[in-house]
């Protein structure tokens, strides 16, 4: 039987404006702990801590919709003491909003001995190595506990790249049906929503199949799932356009695992509202500043007594200088900090983290203005300097799909 979830929703979705030439949106969804304006990136706090940041710099940051990791949360705190401070939101004193994973990704990924079956995933404890198996119902009844405004789906997740086509129709199915047991065990639906994830690989028939199954299912929200996991830039793209071709008008659209500002722009024109991805916070880790002129290492021996800020572009509170309230901070000062000190990737993680949000921000005052597509070759012009021949061909290829040619002078 069809099990549908959105009778009891706890979001509602407004749509503000729609580019007229590319297929991008700005909307406005209202969740449990507050509005989250779309499009949006959400940072990822895997044990309910942005590595390096407090919940008050990343609320000063701007950010509305942060991540937690099920699979983390479940292990340490644990069920139990999740439910006896009352969910993340207290645990971490977020008053913001949580989106959960469902777990099975991070298990797959990082145990190399999880099995896949109907009944869920199985799998070795890390800690004492007895056998434990997650299924759609558990992970529901832990993203309860952790509260979570948004919850996703547990799906049958396999890396696009496999050449298996039968495993690959197996697990398209199989995450339908997982679908159908989460909502049968969601406890919440009138405070928490539930997203059902799309699978299918590069498959566009079976992207389309998939969509048709979720769509039936009425989900609060959509997620495209699966991507990111080193397909070719050119089949990303065409998964996230045949999906958003397809999908309704008045759901968010997440495409998970996406964290690349190119990505993201790019993504936005094809329809999708939605990112996630803890590469900007990883990165700055390893010295990596994310700029509007591309990507900057900041560990390079030319930034040794390199005084100007890390992005002129950027208003975080490391860049801005000190007469407008900022700290000021320098290339050289980051240079020196890098691989010696913490400080250095706290206030590089504070930057890419804003540079992330602010991209998404100016792409949706540009949507609402109507200039969509040239913000969109402004962007791509400033990272490589306007020199056209550099522009990568995925992404003007995909941006010519809907409208936006950026060799055109
Ligand atoms: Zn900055």
């Amino acid at each position: 039987m069809l099990k549908m979830a959105q009778q009891k929703a706890a979001l509602s979705f407004e749509l503000v404006a729609k580019c007229s030439v590319t297929r991008a949106r700005a909307s406005t969804m209202i969740l449990p702990h507050g509005p989250v304006e779309l499009p949006m990136f959400m940072p990822v706090a895997t044990q309910a801590s942005l590595k390096g940041l407090t919940p008050e710099q990343l609320e000063s940051l701007g950010c509305r919709l942060c991540l937690n990791n099920t699979y983390h949360l479940g292990l340490k705190p644990g069920q139990a003491t999740l439910d006896a401070v009352g969910g993340a939101h207290r645990l971490q004193s977020w008053n913001h909003n949580i989106l959960t994973d469902s777990g099975g990704f991070q298990m797959v990924s990082l145990l190399k001995l999880a099995k896949i079956t109907e009944e869920g995933v199985r799998f070795l404890s890390p800690h004492d190595g007895s056998p434990m198996l997650l299924t759609p119902e558990h992970s529901m009844s832990l993203q309860n506990s952790i509260g979570s405004d948004i919850m996703m789906q547990l799906d049958d997740v396999i890396a696009t790249t496999s050449p298996d086509k039968d495993r690959m129709v197996e697990a398209m199915h199989r995450s339908v049906r997982w679908l159908d047991r989460c909502i049968e065990a969601h406890k919440y639906p009138e405070k928490q929503n539930l997203f059902c994830i799309i699978q299918g690989g590069l498959d566009l028939d079976l992207r389309r199949e998939c969509v048709k199954e979720m769509v039936k299912r009425d989900t609060p929200g959509i997620a495209i799932g699966g991507l990111s996991g080193g397909e070719e830039k050119a089949k990303y793209c065409a998964v996230v356009r045949t999906c958003t071709e397809m999908l309704p008008d008045m759901k968010p659209r997440y495409v998970m695992g996406v964290g690349y500002p190119e990505d993201l722009v790019v993504s936005v024109a094809l329809g999708a509202d939605m990112f996630d991805c803890v590469w900007p916070t990883r990165t700055a880790r390893f010295g990596n500043a994310v700029t509007s002129k591309g990507t900057l290492n900041l560990r390079h021996a030319s930034y040794a007594a390199d005084f100007t800020p890390v992005d002129e572009d950027c208003g975080c509170p490391c860049c801005r200088p000190e007469e407008a309230g900022g700290l000021g901070i320098t290339k050289a000062y980051i240079h020196h900090l890098t691989g010696k000190e913490t400080a250095g990737a706290h206030v590089l993680t504070m930057h890419n983290v804003y540079y992330l949000l602010d991209l998404m921000r100016k792409a949706r005052m540009a949507i609402i203005a109507g200039t969509y597509p040239d913000f969109v070759k402004e962007f791509f012009g400033k990272i490589y300097s306007y020199d056209k021949a550099e522009y990568p061909v995925w992404a003007v290829d995909a941006l010519k799909t809907v409208g936006v040619d950026l060799t055109e002078t």
